[in-house]
């Protein structure tokens, strides 16, 4: 059996995209692996977190792991900077990784802008960070959504290097990212060429996993489209981004190929279309939303299965970090 490790920042509001590209997988995987699902608050602070906002987030998120059905009993839910198994081994991949690598990821390119001298040193060295949740449990499988390739193929090469520069050969795995479904990159309803995110400004371009049906209804409604009725073929879906985003978010709530919903709209209004993802998308997410409001009520509860998902997660990394600390030379008299 192989063993999965992700994770999801208390960053804001978690959405559409946050649930389809990684958390409905997670539950989806739960029977074939050995799994490890974290809230990544140690991620989030590489950007400013109100600490109170940044703990009841934290909650929420591991909420929303719950309610979507991942089992907290058989698997660890926990919070990353329970395990300092994390940071300790983030420390020596920053000394794994090249700052030429670091320097071409993406992400950081993207949420740093144009003001580079003023993020943080850590927003920077996220990916090492990543690196080191995936591999220290020896890590076979990571289900992400798209945006993160990028940092899983650096994990990858941090697992290379370390293997080959210390002569230990398969000591890390080199891990599989798990990218599946018919939305692995949900984009933002008022801007198909953006990703949905949890730190876009404007709440309408996102379907909050905590909406009510007022509200999903509302968004889908004021979702941005073009002035054409709906696309007839693959092809033509692909040349209209906001089209083909929300195609690919009905396919995934339906459990449909994509090419089946194009085929079942073709040539109809947007209209009519909304309609239906909207009962779609009320049906699928209101029970979920539901369940993540009933669990944030009792958060003794989510706390409970947070610790002990620590508990378990640490007799995995110590072991490794040990094992690690003594590949490097790190004396321990
Ligand atoms: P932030 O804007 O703070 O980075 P985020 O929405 O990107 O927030 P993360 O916590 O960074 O959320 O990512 C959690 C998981 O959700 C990751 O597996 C990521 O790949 C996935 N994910 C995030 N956005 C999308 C999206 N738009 N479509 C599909 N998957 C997504
Ligand atoms: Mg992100």
């Amino acid at each position: 059996k192989g063993r999965i490790l992700s994770g999801v920042q208390p960053t804001g509001n978690l959405h559409l995209g946050n649930y389809l590209g990684a958390i409905r997988n997670f539950a989806r995987l739960q029977n074939d692996y050995e799994c490890l699902y974290c809230v990544v608050d140690m991620h989030a602070i590489t950007v400013w977190q109100d600490p109170k906002a940044l703990a009841a987030q934290t909650r929420e998120i591991a909420a929303a792991f719950l309610a979507a059905g991942v089992d907290g009993d058989k698997h660890a839910v926990f919070n990353q900077s329970m395990v300092p198994e994390h940071a300790q081994l983030a420390w020596i991949f920053n000394c794994v990784a090249r700052l030429g690598w670091m320097n071409r990821m993406t992400q950081f390119k993207e949420k740093a802008g144009k003001d580079r001298e003023n993020v943080s040193l850590g927003l920077y060295a996220y990916p090492a960070l990543m690196a080191a949740d995936i591999l220290i449990y020896k890590a076979t499988h990571v289900p992400v959504g798209e945006d993160q390739k990028q940092h899983l193929e650096l994990t990858r090469d941090i697992a290379i290097k370390f293997n080959n520069d210390f002569g230990v050969p398969d000591f890390f795995p080199i891990t599989e990212p798990l990218i599946f479904g018919a939305a692995t990159r949900v984009m933002s309803l008022r801007d198909g060429t953006k990703k949905m995110s949890k730190s876009d400004p404007s709440d309408y371009s996102r379907i909050n996993l905590t909406d009510d049906a007022d509200a999903i209804a509302q968004k889908i409604r004021r979702a941005k489209t073009d002035p054409h009725p709906m696309p007839e073929t693959a092809s033509d879906a692909e040349k209209r981004p906001d089209a083909d985003n929300l195609l690919g978010i009905y396919a995934a709530l339906a459990d449909m190929e994509k090419d089946a919903v194009i085929f079942e709209f073709a040539g109809k209004q947007f209209s009519e279309f909304k309609s239906a993802l909207t009962d779609l998308a009320v049906t699928k997410l209101g029970p979920v939303g539901a369940e993540m409001q009933r669990l944030m009520k009792d958060p003794g509860h989510v706390d409970r299965v947070l610790h002990a998902g620590a508990e378990k997660a640490r007799a995995i990394a110590a072991p490794i970090l040990a094992d690690v600390y003594r590949t490097v030379g790190f004396l321990n008299p």
